[in-house]
Formats: C-alpha cells, structure tokens, sequence
C-alpha cells in the first residue's frame, strides 16, 4: 500500500527510501572485491515524509 500523502503533516511530496540489493564477486581467500556487479534489485523501500513520518517498511 503507497501513501498518496503524508498522514501526519499532509504533505504530498513524498520521497521513498529503498534499500538495494548489489553483486560482487570476492576472493574466498582475501575477501578483496574483485568484481562488481552493480545494481541487482530493490530489496525493501518505505516512504517518508520531511516532518519526520516514515510508512511502514514494504518488501517485494
Ligand atoms: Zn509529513
């Protein structure tokens, strides 16, 4: 569920923080990154408000 607008203050410019999923290939010796992959998937996002409001965390 989206808000259209935030609850408390009414403001309707929302932003939407999202939590991002990335690859990366890493030496099972070193731990060093040796590739990456970049950007994978959004893994979990929750809208929020400049007041201070944040939505509920929404996963896929
Ligand atoms: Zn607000």
């Amino acid at each position: 569920m989206s808000p259209e607008k935030c609850p408390d203050c009414g403001n309707k410019n929302l932003k939407i923080y999202q939590q991002i999923a990335v690859g990366q290939v890493v030496s099972a010796k070193t731990g060093k990154v040796l590739e990456r992959k970049g950007f994978l998937e959004v893994t979990c996002w929750n809208h929020f408000c400049k007041c201070g409001w944040s939505g509920e965390l929404e996963t896929q």
